[in-house]
């Protein structure tokens, strides 16, 4: 069956105009002014694209998809997300990851469960490792996880600058880079470090030495959380004019930020300001670690859960309260993380792309359509599509 989306507004992220999009075994076949079908024997289903506009489905790189947390004692520890969790938040593409739990949280079972998400209809990879140097990986090391089990794109999330982190020196990380790196050159993928950036002084120091110092070219390191505080966002600044990459994590409440916290949207905002090189941005959630919870008196009254929705709600903040325009506020969920990942079917609406499609109302830009390898998942506003245990 085919599937063609009519008169839509396209936004690749750059705006095409109203087009129509017709969708053929998973993957984009045209975008057209008027597409016609001649033939009475084909199948077609048509949505309606009227008022609404259509974008790339949404990549969320740092997700801790079998759960987090656990900080607070084993009570914390978060559990594993569903697919749903996905659908509403117009994710499409995921990179799961673990996080400070490198002795009960598995690679093998992170590998597991990113295949289970690819199986019930969105794309997942994950990153090899956890907060820890040395790596823990699946085949002894990281070069070797990356050439040979075909989800894994890299390392991650690994901790510097935090209380958290195994407290690496410089030379222990930066052969970890090194055999990312290697590891993504000879199996044709990124192999990126993604790195986990805390509160602690030390902020960006290791990273600006792996530029200084090797051969090893800025664009294999993802330093992620950079929005924490405005002197780790102002590192981060003179980071990207070195020619790396800045992540901003989007799940933090808007409504309880630390004292100098920057919410993703303003971090955005401030870097387009700024005339850096915007394509070297990207949100992730940081989605499934636990979140703290306050009463109205900033008194913490338990644990919630950091919700993958805050990706696409941190970029709709960008556009209505910081002026950010369509084209920008999309591209660090959409082009430049499908760039920096190395992930060529993925990130924009482009003839032989895979069919990974978001249609947003027009007015209040909320998600109606939820599109992922060319099968709807999301209905006029309704899911359609349950994970394997979830009740639908
Ligand atoms: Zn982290």
């Amino acid at each position: 069956m085919l599937t063609v989306i009519k008169n839509v507004e396209v936004y690749n992220p750059e705006y095409l105009g109203k087009k129509d999009i017709y969708i053929e075994r998973g993957s984009i076949g045209d975008i057209c002014d008027d597409f016609e079908i001649t033939s009475n024997s084909i199948e077609v289903n048509y949505i309606d694209g009227e008022g609404c506009y259509a974008f790339p489905g949404f990549i969320d790189g740092h997700v801790h998809i079998i759960g987090g947390g656990g900080e607070g004692g084993f009570t914390t520890r978060t559990p594993e997300i569903q697919l749903s969790e996905f659908i509403k938040a117009g994710i499409t593409t995921v990179v799961g990851c673990i996080g400070t739990d490198g002795i009960c949280r598995s690679m093998k079972d992170l590998v597991a469960k990113s295949k289970a998400l690819t199986e019930e209809g969105i794309t997942s990879y994950c990153y090899t490792g956890s907060y820890e140097i040395p790596v823990k990986t699946i085949t002894g090391t990281p070069k070797g996880d990356i050439m040979l089990i075909d989800n894994i794109i890299g390392v991650g999330e690994v901790a510097l600058s935090d209380h958290r982190s195994s407290q690496p020196i410089y030379e222990d990380f930066v052969n970890v880079v090194a055999s990312s790196r290697v590891g993504g050159l000879l199996s044709g993928k990124a192999g990126v470090v993604n790195v986990h950036l805390g509160d602690g002084k030390s902020m960006m120091t290791y990273l600006f030495r792996v530029i200084d110092e090797t051969e090893i070219p800025p664009t294999q390191l993802l330093p992620t959380h950079i929005n924490r505080s405005s002197s780790l966002f102002e590192k981060g600044i003179e980071y990207v004019k070195k020619g790396g990459y800045l992540d901003f994590t989007t799940s933090s409440d808007p409504e309880y930020l630390e004292d100098t916290e920057l919410t993703a949207a303003e971090a955005l905002s401030k870097v387009i300001k700024s005339n850096i090189d915007k394509t070297h941005i990207t949100f992730t959630s940081d989605g499934n670690g636990s979140m703290p919870l306050f009463n109205s008196k900033r008194e913490m009254v338990g644990l919630g859960i950091c919700s993958v929705s805050s990706l696409y709600d941190q970029c709709k903040s960008a556009i209505n309260d910081y002026g950010v325009s369509i084209e920008d506020a999309l591209s660090v969920i959409t082009k430049n993380p499908a760039n920096i990942l190395k992930l060529p079917t993925k990130g924009t609406i482009e003839k032989d792309k895979d069919a990974d499609i978001v249609l947003v109302d027009k007015k209040t830009l909320d998600i109606k359509y939820m599109i992922a390898k060319g099968n709807v998942l999301m209905e006029k506003g309704k899911i359609v599509k349950k994970g394997t245990f979830e009740a639908i």
